[in-house]
């Protein structure tokens, strides 16, 4: 099962949560739960165009979120168009290290597929943090670790099950919706 640590204090403490969230000036510090809260926003946003509710952010390391994107595979049309590599081509664009996101932090409400996790390890990213665990595709752990791999050139921290229950009950809710407008076709 997914290995679960208590969320550090990630990043700045207050300027750059206070400009990623409108919050107070004296915005506490900036957890894991608190990114995630932001990928959560995001997923939602999929369901708008009927997308799989999954999202991402990417955290640079002060802190300040610098790309939030939802899955657009539906939308688009496309089918790299996940939320994480979505989201760390917008944080690459704004970077100052070209395509390199080191130090960064990749925050997903679904464990990575190996194309995500894959675009995480070729950015460099530092760390991932995801909410659920995709027993059918995941590859940080479920059914592969590219996070953990020694014949890969990069290695990532991992932190899961950050607010896991409300990511997935967010995707069952969505599948079981889909489930029940396809019975309606019938
Ligand atoms: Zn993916």
């Amino acid at each position: 099962m997914s290995e679960t640590r208590t969320p550090p204090a990630l990043g700045a403490p207050s300027r750059s949560r206070s400009e990623a969230l409108g919050a107070g000036r004296y915005a506490p510090v900036v957890t894991a739960e608190d990114w995630m809260d932001l990928a959560l926003d995001e997923a939602r946003a999929a369901l708008d165009h009927d997308d799989v509710p999954i999202g991402a952010i990417v955290v640079a390391p002060g802190g300040g979120v610098v790309a939030r994107r939802h899955n657009e595979r539906e939308k688009s049309g496309d089918p790299t168009a996940h939320a994480e590599v979505l989201a760390l081509r917008d944080a690459a664009a704004q970077g100052m290290d070209g395509w390199r996101l080191e130090g960064h932090t990749l925050v997903a409400t679904l464990e990575p597929c190996p194309m995500c996790a894959g675009a995480a390890l070729l950015a460099r990213v530092d760390t991932v943090v995801f909410a659920a665990a995709d027993p059918k595709a995941g590859a940080l752990g479920s059914l592969y670790n590219f996070a953990a791999d020694p014949r890969l050139r990069h290695e990532m921290t991992l932190i899961s099950g950050v607010r896991a229950e409300e990511s997935a009950s967010l995707l069952q809710d969505f599948f079981r919706q889909q489930r029940s407008a396809g019975s309606l076709l019938d």
